[in-house]
């Protein structure tokens, strides 16, 4: 112990790292934040940022300054499946809306508040392997722009390495709740495009997108389709992403008089769950939980780890609680308030049309307003789906319709 400069060397610093090395210097401990990036920077990823997200923004002291970006807030959620449309407030009279936050904001607001905080960030630092001692994580090795190789030590790893995580690819960990890679998606940004502070998605035949306001009047627009037709569409990928939005073609005509500002980025991945720590060790965000992005919950599910991350951790470099047991809670308390999302977003980004009994569902929520905040509340991540889909509730918003 003695020889370790750290209490934790967080690796990564962006959603999940930044703020778990901020929570954990503003406890008093020794912190060491690194990544290979240098920020402001942009990564793949776009960025609907739901209300829970902006609710630990608000309780870190955050918020304040996403809002002073200009970044506008999205008070309605808008689902058009075609035939009607799902329309609702996400939020709670608390935390009433969500932003959009462009990475290359955000990221960079959660470093600096890192740093604010006491911990010490290295950007342009890669890490490229764990110290391991006596079967546990002791440190990293990496190094930063000069090429030097430097070695750093601490009590805890904290992997917060993003879903091709070096930190989990070295320990290991335990891998449950597999599926596939799903949907691809591509996403580029537009000028011209209002959204008056609406979320709108569109669910059509194996197509969904969605589109919302972010930073500099621009907005983001994303289209999917099922994994199996990325070789085929991969060639096309502007002409596939503009046919798909035609599907609704008052969107559509929308777009048409908007102005491409970016490039198309895009990509795929893969859903899982990791055990997210172990000797000297611990993962947070994409590095221990990932899924689709179909329903955008990356973002504040980073948040909440870091926040469940950083107590265990402190439990257990207090003396509090042992180690394992601390964590063991942390990572029960992540699956337990994760595991209906999980389900939910998988089966969403299969892109196939809902079973019969939901739709008959859907067609009951339309028009019950109280029913569609509900809705809106579900994918804003501020109502567990089992929740939502209790027989009990289902019940009330069935009733009418019966
Ligand atoms: C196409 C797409 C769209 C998405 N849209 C949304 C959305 O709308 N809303 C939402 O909430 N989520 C969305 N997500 C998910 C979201 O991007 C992630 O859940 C979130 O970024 C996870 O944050 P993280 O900090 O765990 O990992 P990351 O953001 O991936 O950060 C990991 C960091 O680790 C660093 N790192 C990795 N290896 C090393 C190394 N060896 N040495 C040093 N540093 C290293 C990287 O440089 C990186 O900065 C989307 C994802 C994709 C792919």
């Amino acid at each position: 112990m003695a020889r370790n400069r750290y209490d934790a060397i967080v690796v990564g610093a962006r959603c999940a790292g930044s703020p778990t090395a901020m929570l954990l210097a503003r406890k008093g401990h020794k912190v060491l934040v690194v990544d290979r990036a240098r920020f402001p920077s942009d990564t793949v990823s776009t960025h609907i940022l739901h209300p829970p997200g902006v609710a630990s923004l608000r309780r870190w002291g955050l918020l304040d300054r996403v809002v002073a970006t200009g970044c506008p807030p999205i008070h309605t959620y808008a689902v058009d499946f075609g035939p009607f449309t799902l329309t609702g407030a996400p939020g709670t009279d608390m935390d009433p809306v969500a932003y959009g936050p462009r990475r290359t904001v955000l990221d960079k607001l959660l470093v600096d508040a890192a740093a604010e905080a006491g911990a010490e960030v290295r950007e342009g630092f890669t890490v490229e392997e764990m110290v391991v001692e006596d079967g546990r994580v002791a440190g990293v090795r990496g190094h930063g722009g000069n090429g030097r190789t430097v070695t750093e030590r601490a009590r805890v790893v904290v992997g917060a390495d993003g879903r091709h995580s070096p930190v989990a690819r070295a320990v290991k960990p335990e891998q449950y709740h597999e599926k596939p890679q799903l949907l691809c998606g591509y996403y580029t940004y537009w000028s011209g495009l209002p959204m008056d502070g609406r979320f709108e998605t569109f669910v059509r035949p194996d197509r969904g997108f969605a589109a919302w306001p972010t930073n500099d009047d621009l907005t983001v627009v994303i289209v999917g389709w099922p994994y199996a037709e990325l070789e085929a569409n991969r060639r096309d990928v502007e002409g596939n992403y503009l046919k798909t939005l035609e599907l609704a073609p008052a969107f559509a005509e929308r777009v048409h008089a908007a102005t491409r500002e970016a490039r198309f980025v895009g990509t795929a991945v893969p859903n899982w769950f990791r055990k997210p720590y172990g000797p000297g060790w611990a993962l947070v965000g994409d590095a221990g939980y990932n899924k689709d992005f179909i329903t955008g919950h990356g973002m504040h599910d980073a948040f909440r780890d870091a926040e469940l991350c950083a107590t265990a951790l402190d439990q257990a470099f207090t003396g509090t609680r042992p180690f394992e047991s601390a964590m063991g809670d942390y990572r029960a308390s992540r699956d337990r308030q994760v595991l209906p999302m999980y389900e939910l977003t998988t089966q969403f980004a299969t892109l196939e049309p809902p079973p019969p009994e939901q739709q008959q569902l859907l067609a009951a929520i339309h028009g019950n307003q109280q029913a569609m905040d509900g809705f809106a509340r579900v994918l804003g991540g501020m109502t567990s789906p089992a929740e939502f889909f209790a027989e009990e509730n289902l019940g009330r918003i069935l009733a009418p319709a019966r």
